[in-house]
């Protein structure tokens, strides 16, 4: 059965041709509520909104690095997901714990408090639908800010130490900023990642011990020219996207138009772009759904991983991004709401450039090479006969 296109991808992949800006009527409501530039106003720059929509589908991609100069939209583009956010099921613990029914499924009641144990056992539910928010990490966050840390506050006040939840433990189920992520220090790039990665992580402060969960989409933006990114890092994001200027001439200026409509009336700019976004955003939230029934075909999988071999990739975590794009995207490129969905190698190769691309890291590859040469001399003089 030949897939049709869906609504999402067709939204995405549209190519915007320049619109008549309404003359909305609109009250100065201050800056603060200033709409943000609609993600499918940006002209082009198809692959960005792909792999910034895909993770907000699929989470276990693992996030996304944007590396490209100034001026790219990049942050504009991670702005505009605002109005595209998913709801997730919140835990509504009146004793902050986070109780969720997963924790339940997984370890039993003894995992949740008792509050919201006595409230499952009457059949009411311990979570709420809830938007996931957009974080942006400050330019200047410290450790502490980031993982949490001894309360100055509270030991100053109340000569207690206490200890106080960081940024990281309020981007759990949400998506997570870090513009130049190639600026900040090491040490909180890595505590970030390793947050991201395992979904969870411990704060140690002498005798105290404080867990939090941190399951996050992980947006990373980056300029090359200002300074390059350690490959490990680099490996970490799933998907990444080399983000260019325009070269056509209609195109820059449409962008040129429609970021001159967007600081004369943001408002305006926003209303004409409401049935996009709204459609997109309801289009992502059915993927969501649909994704726990989408499968990828073994042979699907053998495709993939003979692009990984041929390309000489080491790090296991192309697999998870690359396959988990993949599943995302099908999810998104679905006709029927309820049927099982079939991962197709159409799909695979939709998305196997965002997943593949500056994962090779020519230091390891030598690395290897010399081992073996190695390997293979040991053995040559644990074979031969002792003379
Ligand atoms: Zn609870």
């Amino acid at each position: 059965m030949a897939k049709q296109v869906s609504q999402l991808l067709d939204i995405l992949n549209r190519a915007n041709p320049a619109k008549r800006v309404l003359a909305a009527h609109t009250t100065d409501r201050g800056l603060a509520e200033a709409p943000h530039y609609p993600l499918l106003a940006l002209v082009g720059q198809v692959e960005m909104k792909l792999a910034l929509v895909l993770n907000l589908i699929n989470p276990l991609i693992g996030g996304v690095l944007l590396m490209g100069p100034r001026g790219t939209g990049k942050t504009t583009a991670v702005r505009g997901l605002i109005d595209l956010l998913p709801t997730v099921p919140r835990s509504t613990c009146p004793n902050g714990n986070g109780c969720e029914p997963e924790a339940v499924f997984a370890q039993g009641m003894d995992a949740i408090c008792p509050a919201c144990a006595e409230k499952l056992g009457r059949g009411e539910p311990i979570t709420m639908p809830d938007p996931m928010r957009l974080i942006e990490l400050p330019l200047n966050a410290r450790l502490d800010d980031v993982i949490g840390g001894i309360s100055a506050r509270v030991a100053l006040e109340q000569n207690r130490v206490h200890l106080e939840q960081g940024l990281l433990s309020q981007a759990d189920q949400n998506v997570l900023y870090i513009d130049e992520v190639n600026l900040l220090d090491e040490p909180l790039v890595d505590a970030i990642l390793d947050a991201a990665a395992q979904g969870q992580y411990t704060v140690r402060r002498g005798p105290l011990a404080a867990t939090y969960r941190s399951r996050l989409v992980l947006i990373g933006t980056m300029n090359p020219e200002e300074g390059v990114l350690r490959p490990q890092i680099q490996d970490r994001f799933g998907l990444r996207v080399v983000v260019r200027g325009l070269t056509k001439e209609a195109d820059r200026l449409a962008i040129y138009h429609r970021s001159q409509a967007y600081r004369s009336n943001s408002y305006a700019l926003a209303i004409d772009w409401l049935e996009e976004t709204r459609a997109a955003a309801q289009e992502i939230g059915e993927a969501r759904e649909r994704l726990p029934k989408v499968e990828l075909p073994h042979k699907v999988e053998r495709v993939g991983l003979r692009w990984i071999r041929d390309l000489k990739i080491d790090s296991h975590r192309t697999e998870m991004a690359l396959f988990e794009a993949a599943r995302a995207y099908a999810a998104a490129s679905a006709d029927s709401p309820d049927s099982r969905v079939l991962v197709s190698e159409q799909d695979l190769r939709a998305i196997a450039p965002l997943a593949l691309r500056q994962r090779q890291s020519s230091f390891m590859h030598e690395y290897f090479v010399q081992h073996e040469v190695e390997e293979r001399r040991i053995r040559r003089v644990m074979q031969a006969k002792g003379q």
